[in-house]
C-alpha cells in the first residue's frame, strides 16, 4: 500500500479530541501540514488557541478530582495501555508512513519508532500493576511508610523529530501513574498523534483523561506551563524553549519535566576497533538527518588516527543515501521545514566563515525528484576550535563537526565543554579506560563501543542545561507520581 494512502483527504479539517469529543478549535482557525520531502501539503488540521487548553485542562482537572480517575485501579489502567499497545501494533505501516510523511525521516525508521511505541504501552501497563510502597522502621510505635499518587493533571509538550514516539513515552506513563493528561504536538507534525487518539477513543477512556489540543507553543503550550489547573509540564525540545517553560511554571510550583537539546561527545581513542568506530560516527550523527536531540554531533578523535579515520568516514559520508522517507532505499531524508533547512545551512555557513574546513556536503540537494524538498547533503568539518558556534550550538542537522585530542583528560575536558549534558559515547577497547572516561562525563546517556541503542527500560534524559529529571523505564513512571508519607500512631486502642 503507497504511503500516502494513509493521508486524510485535505477537504477534511482534522480535529483535536477534548473532553472524549472530536472538536474544531473555538476561533476557527486552521493550519496545513507539510510534506518536507516535497512542500507539498498533506494535511488540514485545526489550529487551537489558550481557550481550547483551558478547556481540555478544566477536563482532565474534573476527570481527575471529580471522575474518579484518580481512584481507578492500576489493573484497570494496564488493560487500556496493553488494549493501545494491541491496536497501534496492527496498524504499524499505516502510523509509520504518517511518521515519514510528515517528518521526513526513512521508513524504516519510523517503522522501529512505532515499535517502539507499541512496546512503551506494554511495558508501562505491566509496571504499573508492580508493588511501588515502601515502609521504614522507626522509633516509638509508629508505622511509617510511603505510597505514590498520581501527580494529578499533566501538560505535555511534544517536538516534531519522534512525532509518535516522544508522545507515548509521555502518555503511557501518565496513564500508569493515575495522571489525566492534555498533550499538545509540534505545529509541524500533528498526523500521527491525531491518528493515535483514535485509538485512545476506541480504547474506552472516561472522558476528560486523554486530551489531545492542537496549536502554536506560544498559545496552547504556554497555557500548559502556566495554568494553575495543571500540576506538571513535560516538555521535550529546544533548551531556550525549556527555559521559557521553567519560567513560566515557576508562579504556580508546578513540576517541571525537561527533555532538551545537547550538542554530544562521541571519543574515539586509536585503540577503538576501527570498523566500528566508523559506522557508529556516521549513524551517531547522520540517523533521522541528525534531528536527534542525543546525536553525536561532535566527534572527538585522538589525534594519531586521524589520517586514517577521517578519509575513511568522509568516503562513507558521501555514499549516505538521500532521498524522499517513502523510497526503501533512503537513508536519510529532507529537514523537517524549509525554516530549519536554512538554519542548519546558515550554521554551515558560520563554520566556513570562522575557519572550520568543510570536508564533505554542505550544501541543499536539488537534484530532480528532491528540488521542492529540504534535503542537506551530509557535512563534516574538521579543523575547529572549542569556541566556535558549530562546535557550541546545537545545529539539529546532518552537520558533524571533529575535535581532536591527545590524552584522555583533554578528551573528557573537551567533551564535557558545552552547556550541554545529554548524551556521550567512547570507543575503545581499553576496558578500563572506556569505564574512566566514562564517569567523568557530564552526561545522562552513555555508550560504550556502540552509540544511540536506546530502551524503553532505561532511563532517558540529560545533565546540565540538556534537562531536568528522566523518561522512560522506572524512573520515568516515578516523574508522574507524588510521594505520600503515612505514619499510623499503633499504640490507639479502641474504645
Ligand atoms: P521547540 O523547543 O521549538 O518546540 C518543542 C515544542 O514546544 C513544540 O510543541 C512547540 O510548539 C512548543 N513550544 C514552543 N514555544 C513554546 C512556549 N513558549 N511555551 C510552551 N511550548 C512551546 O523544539 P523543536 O524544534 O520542536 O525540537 C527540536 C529540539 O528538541 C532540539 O533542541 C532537540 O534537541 C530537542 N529534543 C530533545 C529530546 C530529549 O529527549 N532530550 C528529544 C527530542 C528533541
Amino acid at each position: 500500500m503507497q504511503a500516502k494512502s494513509y493521508l486524510t483527504a485535505l477537504d477534511t479539517v482534522q480535529k483535536m479530541y477534548i473532553d472524549g469529543q472530536w472538536v474544531e478549535s473555538s476561533n476557527g482557525e486552521t493550519r496545513s501540514v507539510i510534506n518536507p520531502a516535497n512542500g507539498e501539503v498533506i494535511g488540514i488540521v485545526t489550529e487551537g488557541g489558550r481557550e481550547d487548553a483551558q478547556a481540555a485542562i478544566r477536563a482532565a482537572r474534573r476527570a481527575f478530582d471529580k471522575d474518579g480517575w484518580q481512584e481507578s485501579k492500576a489493573r484497570d489502567r494496564a488493560a487500556l495501555l496493553y488494549k493501545i499497545a494491541d491496536l497501534l501494533e496492527a496498524r504499524i505501516e499505516e502510523f509509520a508512513s504518517l511518521d515519514t510523511l510528515n517528518n521526513g525521516k526513512p521508513l524504516r525508521e519510523s517503522r522501529y519508532d512505532v515499535t517502539d511505541s507499541v512496546n512503551q504501552f506494554r511495558y508501562y501497563a505491566g509496571l504499573c500493576t508492580k508493588p511501588h510502597g515502601v515502609t521504614y522502621d522507626v522509633p516509638d510505635q509508629i508505622q511509617a511508610m510511603v505510597v505514590r499518587e498520581p501527580i494529578g493533571v499533566v501538560g505535555q509538550i511534544i517536538p516534531w523529530n519522534y512525532p509518535l514516539v516522544m508522545a507515548t513515552q509521555k502518555i503511557a506513563p501518565a496513564i500508569a501513574a493515575g495522571c489525566t493528561v492534555v498533550i499538545k504536538p509540534a505545529e509541524q507534525t500533528p498526523l500521527s498523534l491525531i491518528r493515535l487518539f483514535e485509538i485512545i477513543d476506541e480504547a474506552g477512556f472516561p472522558p476528560g483523561v486523554v486530551n489531545l489540543v492542537l496549536g502554536a507553543g506560544e498559545t496552547v503550550g504556554a497555557e500548559l506551563a502556566e495554568s494553575p489547573l495543571v500540576d506538571k509540564v513535560a516538555f521535550t525540545g529546544g533548551t531556550d524553549t525549556g527555559i521559557k517553560i521553567m519560567k513560566a511554571a515557576a508562579d504556580t510550583i508546578k513540576k517541571v519535566g525537561l527533555e532538551l537539546g545537547g550538542k554530544s561527545p562521541n571519543i574515539v581513542f586509536a585503540d577503538a576497533d576501527f570498523e566500528t568506530a566508523v559506522d557508529y560516527a556516521l549513524f551517531a550523527i547522520f540517523a533521522n538527518q541528525g534531528e536527534v536531540c542525543s546525536a553525536g554531533s561532535r566527534l572527538l578523535l585522538e589525534e594519531s588516527l586521524f589520517d586514517r579515520f577521517v578519509p575513511e568516514l568522509v568516503k562513507r559520508a558521501n555514499h549516505i543515501k538521500v532521498g524522499p522517507g517513502t523510497d526503501e532505499e533512503s537513508e536519510m531524508g529532507p529537514l523537517i521545514t524549509e525554516e530549519h533547512m536554512n538554519r542548519v545551512l546558515s550554521y554551515i555557513e558560520e563554520g566556513k566563515k570562522e575557519g572550520a574546513a568543510l570536508l564533505c556536503g554542505g550544501y541543499r540537494l536539488t537534484e530532480e525528484g528532491m528540488d521542492q524538498g529540504f534535503f542537506v547533503a551530509p557535512t563534516i568539518f574538521s579543523g575547529t576550535t572549542p569556541e566556535m558556534k558549530i562546535v557550541q550550538e546545537e545545529i539539529f542537522g546532518p552537520v558533524l563537526v571533529i575535535q581532536t585530542f591527545k590524552t584522555e583528560e583533554e578528551a573528557i575536558a573537551l567533551a564535557n565543554g558545552t552547556r550541554y549534558g545529554l548524551a556521550g559515547a567512547v570507543f575503545t577497547t581499553d576496558v578500563a579506560k572506556a569505564h574512566r572516561v566514562i564517569r567523568k562525563l557530564r552526561a545522562g546517556i552513555t555508550w560504550i563501543n556502540t552509540y544511540h541503542p536506546t530502551f524503553n527500560e532505561a532511563p532517558w534524559g540529560g545533565y546540565k542545561q540538556s534537562g531536568i529529571g528522566r523518561e522512560l523505564g522506572t524512573f520515568g513512571f516515578e516523574e508522574y507520581l507524588e510521594i505520600k508519607q503515612i505514619n499510623v500512631n499503633l499504640n490507639v486502642e479502641p474504645s
